[in-house]
């Protein structure tokens, strides 16, 4: 693709969605796996029919819906139902990704994919891969305060996602996140000017 892609991700509660937000203020184009995820299991999402055919109408909400809870607690009992289920949602979602990627008109365009080193197949689409980073005391403290989430499901998600160290090896540009909004703002318009002035480049 020739547009300039930069790939965002970081554990859970380590403000990738606040960042995506602070560049999309200074005129960055944003496209997040997370949200098409949601919107695929929507009402009349492109993944209910899939979905209702291998699992069954029990997950599936009276609005038509995916019944997160029902799935998330059935995939996590049967191994085998999540590799159904990411059948049925990875390519759709790359499918949609790819799609609003051609079609943003911004200078440059985040692409948020909290599973971006696990997954693989989005490396190819991206110019750059940003990581955002912060202390894991912080993250917790982060995560519980914007999530209705146990500590217990928050360590369990974080022993299943990779670790920093990993993460922070495949990294062109680390954002260290562990001070308040301000310092955040300020370290994001630097970094929008030096994006611009790489897709300005790129061209
Ligand atoms: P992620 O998308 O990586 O899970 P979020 O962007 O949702 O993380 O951030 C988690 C929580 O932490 C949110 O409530 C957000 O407002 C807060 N947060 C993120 N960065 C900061 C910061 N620098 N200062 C204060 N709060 C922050």
């Amino acid at each position: 693709m020739s547009k300039f892609i930069v790939g965002v991700t970081g554990g859970i509660g380590s403000g990738k969605s606040t960042v995506a937000g602070l560049f999309a203020e200074l005129g960055a184009g944003v496209v997040d796996t997370d949200a098409i995820s949601h919107q695929l299991t929507a009402p009349g999402g492109a993944a209910i029919p899939a979905i209702r055919e291998k699992f069954g109408e029990a997950f599936i909400n009276e609005d038509g819906s995916l019944n997160r809870t029902a799935l998330r607690d059935h995939v996590f009992n049967h191994p085998p139902a999540r590799k159904q289920l990411e059948a049925i949602m990875h390519g759709r979602i790359r499918d949609t990704v790819v799609a609003a990627l051609e079609a943003a008109a911004q200078p440059y365009v985040l692409l948020v994919v909290p599973l971006l080193i696990e997954v693989g197949s989005y490396r190819p689409l991206l110019s750059r891969v940003l990581v955002v980073d912060c202390e894991e005391d912080l993250q917790i403290k982060r995560a519980l305060a914007r999530r209705d989430m146990s500590l217990q499901a928050v360590h369990a998600i974080m022993a299943a996602q990779t670790d920093r160290k990993t993460r922070l090896r495949v990294a062109d540009d680390v954002i260290e996140n562990n001070g308040d909004l301000k310092s955040l703002e300020s370290v994001i318009r630097t970094m929008d000017r030096q994006y611009r002035a790489m897709a300005a480049e790129a061209h």
